[in-house]
């Protein structure tokens, strides 16, 4: 039998096979009516890292609609990125698959529109299929019966919006217009018979972290409380991480990131401040009046006064968080207004999973740094907190490793959706019913290849199981080796991966690390 007679076979019966196992769980279906297959509704934020989420403890702001998904969902506390950037991220999300499986190991790699993707497999089966936001794979979508997305990294303001008629320039914040074409859409722009999967991607709160206006008072007068590893002097460590351009203290540019005044002469502006006249030309008079209005007397009283060493430092911290914390504002903010669009439809949100995810992590402060990359913890992490009303236990955690090869499988699985596309990961439903497979992976694979590019990084491998984390700068000029105990050492400061107490932890873990590569088809280059 030809394998695409299989999955049309397959694909009627899925139906048939969700009703059983439906009648059998807490849900009974009427009996003539088999369950309507669920929507999904994914929303992806760009470098929200997890110690910015009420939900999972943050110490620096509040999110109260994330939070609220979380009590009424799954919070996964053990999620995590195979290869912490942009666009490596979402090619994974897409297809399931480690970075050199799908081709996107840089952000400059091209994404093959033509493999396998779970929304064109959703899409096939039926689904209507939306993608509004930011994309950042080079190419058109492929798999969406309708998208908006923002050329490249997309702009904060004003911005422009690809579309398959070309392109549109919509006034206002990206966040809140990214929502608005969310939400225009399942108002009114789907097929109300068919299930449908919306995929809502904000832009925020990626560098150059610039919020709406409503938003640009938020923080004014706190004081946001510093992590401990501000302060980092990356002793203890084998070299890379004290050998980077990542660094609250020297690299984040006067303007561009910290929104200092522009000088009368800029022509003498070099790297990324040399784009913020183009950026500020896009404001209108009104949102330039706001912004600059904003910053006015902050900006003043450093330039009466300028901080110097540590007080820099500090001021620097201060001046960053606040603006990224206000665009993570907006964008829960965003999550507020689609749970509320959900409540004004019950029957379409008790069918409904709503998944909050981002493509990777974030560093905020710890280490000294801001930006991702590494496979140290706060840009390992993603987000990732599910609603799935019936089926997933309100305010449950879980605590199994999972990675972002899963999502594509699990998406599958609950549209009933058969395919042989291989991937990498493996479906989280039973996770999301509270159950643990005997077979559930005890350690995941990380690969970071974008090596000497924006910020330095140097290339690593890694594997990292609940307790232990070893990684592999390959590069000739380091060729080390890092393993860390987060039992004892959460914050990564002290590698032991030449301590004699470790040697045998060191060899077993070693090993799993070409044992992953093999699964995944990884090799270290
Ligand atoms: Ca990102």
């Amino acid at each position: 039998m030809p394998i695409t007679t299989l999955r049309s076979i397959l694909l009627l019966l899925a139906p048939l096979t969700l009703s059983i196992a439906s009648a059998s769980g807490s849900i009974l279906p009427d009996d003539n009516k088999a369950p309507s297959r669920p929507n999904i509704i994914f929303i992806f934020a760009d470098d929200h890292a997890t110690q910015a989420i009420g939900a999972y403890g943050s110490v620096i702001n509040e999110t109260p609609h994330i939070d609220r998904l979380a009590d009424e969902g799954v919070l996964f506390r053990n999620s995590f990125c195979g290869n912490s950037i942009c666009a490596p991220s979402r090619a994974t999300v897409l297809t399931g698959l480690h970075s050199a499986s799908n081709g996107v190991l840089r952000n400059g790699n091209t994404f093959d529109g033509s493999q396998p993707t779970f929304p064109k497999r959703l899409n096939e089966a039926g689904y209507n299929t939306a993608l509004i936001g930011k994309w950042h794979l080079a190419g058109d979508p492929t798999g969406f019966d309708h998208w908006r997305v923002l050329p490249g990294q997309g702009q904060y303001y004003n911005p422009d919006f690809r579309t398959p008629d070309g392109e549109v320039r919509i006034p206002g914040h990206v966040t809140e217009l990214t929502t608005d074409l969310a939400l225009e859409w399942l108002e009114s722009g789907r097929d109300p018979e068919a299930p449908f999967l919306l995929m809502c991607q904000h832009k925020a709160p990626h560098r150059s972290w610039m919020p709406a206006p409503q938003d640009l008072g938020l923080f004014r007068d706190e004081n946001i409380p510093e992590p401990p590893t501000l302060f980092d002097d990356y002793s203890g460590r084998s070299g890379p991480a004290g050998d980077q351009e990542m660094e609250i203290a020297r690299h984040l540019s006067d303007h561009y990131d910290l929104k200092l005044d522009l000088p009368q002469d800029t022509s003498s502006l070099k790297g990324p401040d040399s784009w913020v006249e183009g950026m500020r030309a896009r404001l209108s008079p009104e949102q330039l009046a706001a912004w600059d209005a904003a910053y006015a007397e902050e900006n003043a009283a450093f330039l009466a006064d300028p901080p110097t060493g540590d007080a820099l430092v500090r001021w620097k911290y201060q001046r960053y968080l606040k603006n990224y914390l206000r665009c993570v504002a907006g964008v829960d903010r965003s999550v507020g207004r689609i749970l509320a669009w959900l409540d004004e439809h019950p029957e379409i949100a008790a069918n409904t999973m709503v998944v909050y995810s981002s493509d990777q992590g974030f560093y905020l402060g710890e280490h000294g740094w801001y930006d991702k990359r590494w496979m140290y913890e706060e840009s390992l992490a993603m987000p990732l907190v599910v609603r799935w009303p019936g089926h997933a236990q309100a305010g449950s955690e879980v605590a199994s490793l999972v990675q972002n090869i899963d999502y594509a499988p699990t998406f599958l699985e609950i549209a009933g959706v058969i395919s042989e596309d291989p991937v990498h990961g493996q479906s989280l439903v039973p996770l999301l019913k509270g159950e643990k497979p005997a077979d559930w992976r005890d350690a995941i694979y990380y690969r970071y290849a974008e090596s000497r590019a924006t910020h330095r990084v140097a290339a690593h491998v890694g594997v990292r199981t609940d307790r232990y984390k070893l990684m592999h700068f390959h590069e000739p000029e380091y060729d080390s080796w890092e393993l860390y105990d987060l039992e004892s050492d959460p914050l990564e400061l002290n590698s032991v991966a030449d301590d004699p107490a470790y040697a045998d932890i060191r060899a077993d873990l070693q090993l799993r690390l070409r044992e992953l590569q093999a699964q995944y088809g990884e090799t270290a280059d």
